[in-house]
């Protein structure tokens, strides 16, 4: 009831922005609440959790630069290690790097080849689902270095858009679907 309500009344519609025809979904105001981001990051930390409550995650990936924001008290809540998905430059050793196509062009994430080690149990955390693509470019990072993505957690999935079509048989949990 409470992450409902912070998602309703304290995630602002901005239209036109960051281009015109794009409504975007600002988070700012509900972590700016104590309660609403203590309340959305126990909710997102739940994918990291199987039935009893036992923690099935070793390290929660936060992608640049939202889901830094929301991925790492996450990860700590679970007891897990933080990892960041970046864009392309921005991390300063080895990369494993994917490139995939946005709306108009393209974009390329990068991941520390030893930020999951092989065999660790991973869950993406983001604040929006919109097409999907990030989530797959994820993924495949994750992938590459031998770590196994067992979920995505985001705060709002954009049912407009074929996110869930795109990460397929990934187990999903959005907070509130607009
Ligand atoms: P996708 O790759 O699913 O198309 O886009 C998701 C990525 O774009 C996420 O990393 C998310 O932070 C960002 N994004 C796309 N649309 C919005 C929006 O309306 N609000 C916010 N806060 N982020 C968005």
């Amino acid at each position: 009831e409470q992450v409902r309500r912070a998602l309703t009344d304290l995630v602002h519609d901005v239209p036109d922005y960051p281009e015109p025809g794009v409504v975007f979904k600002d988070i700012t105001p509900l972590l700016a609440d104590h309660d609403s981001f203590t309340a959305v990051v126990d909710a997102l930390a739940a994918s990291g959790r199987d039935a009893d409550g036992a923690v099935v995650v070793d390290k929660v990936v936060g992608m640049e630069a939202r889901g830094f924001i929301l991925a790492a008290p996450v990860a700590l809540a679970l007891g897990a290690g933080f990892v960041p998905v970046r864009k392309a430059g921005k991390l300063p050793r080895e990369t494993h790097a994917v490139s995939y196509s946005l709306e108009y062009g393209q974009a390329t994430l990068e991941i520390h080849r030893d930020g999951v080690a092989p065999g660790e149990r991973v869950l993406l955390v983001d604040d929006v689902l919109a097409t999907g693509g990030t989530v797959a470019a994820t993924r495949e990072l994750v992938e590459s270095c031998g770590g196994d993505v067992l979920g995505v957690a985001v705060l709002l999935e954009l049912t407009f858009l074929p996110g869930r079509a795109t990460i397929g048989d990934l187990p999903l949990r959005s907070l509130g679907q607009v």
